[in-house]
């Protein structure tokens, strides 16, 4: 079997009055996906800014196939945008392949443009852009260095219906192109249908854990119900 993308061990975060992660053992399958779920404050951005190595844990380690945590093997798409709203689509992606020292951040930029179907707006500032459009710009910034692994934190928050259907679409193929995927969201029918495994957490505990290719939404309903009844 291939050694895990992702694993997580015991990992703990505390802030300075708040213990946001109480010991997390999380394993993903490389190319594996995985949506955290879970009540405001149950300590999901937290865990995924541990994932991204941008937060470290108080205690536990977690590591990356093929050794230790790599800021390079992972994409993450925040609250915050990282987006320049003065800057074209395509200067955005240019700039941000330099940061990562991509090769030829050009012809990077017109091929996430091109994937993300932002082809015709590359040339527009991204100030005036739609709240779908910059979050598609954002996924293709979080792409720039070609990572292995994404990880989004409420990539739906504040698009509509058909916009939410579109990133929904292009994270399925993102998917099963073979990218790892972790996201947390608080939508469980949009969670079944995007992510093959689940972990519901609360109050910085995994009271439930689905992996299961056939997840259903149902299933993931009652986890997510069990779990709030099992916390204390
Ligand atoms: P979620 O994303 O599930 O809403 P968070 O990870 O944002 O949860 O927060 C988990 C807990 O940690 C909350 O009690 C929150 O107030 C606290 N917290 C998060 N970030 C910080 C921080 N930078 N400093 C202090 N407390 C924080
Ligand atoms: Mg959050």
């Amino acid at each position: 079997m291939n050694s895990p993308q992702l694993k997580l061990r015991g990992v703990r975060k505390r802030y300075a009055s708040v213990t946001a992660l109480r010991g997390v053992d999380i394993t993903l399958a490389p190319g594996g996906s995985l949506a955290i779920l879970g009540p405001n404050g149950a300590g999901k951005s937290t865990l995924l800014r541990v994932m991204a190595g941008l937060a470290h844990p108080t205690a536990g380690r977690i590591e990356f196939a093929g050794g230790k945590h790599d800021r390079g093997q992972v994409g993450y798409l925040g609250h915050a945008t990282l987006l320049y709203p003065e800057l074209t689509a395509r200067e955005n992606l240019i700039f941000a392949g330099r940061l990562y020292g991509v090769n030829s951040p050009q012809a990077r930029a017109d091929q996430l443009l091109a994937e993300e179907g932002l082809g015709e707006v590359a040339e527009r500032r991204v100030g005036g852009f739609s709240r779908g459009m910059a979050q598609r710009l954002s996924i293709a910034r979080a792409r720039v260095h070609s990572p292995k692994l994404l990880l989004l934190d409420e990539p739906f928050t504040g698009l509509d219906e058909p916009a939410a259907q579109r990133l929904t679409e292009r994270l399925t193929t993102l998917s099963a192109e073979g990218h790892g995927l972790v996201l947390t969201t608080h939508e469980i029918s949009r969670a079944a249908r995007l992510a093959r495994s689940a972990v519901i957490l609360v109050d910085g505990t995994v009271q439930e854990s689905i992996d299961s290719d056939a997840m259903s939404e149902a299933e993931l309903r009652a986890a997510y119900a069990r779990a709030l009844e099992a916390a204390p």
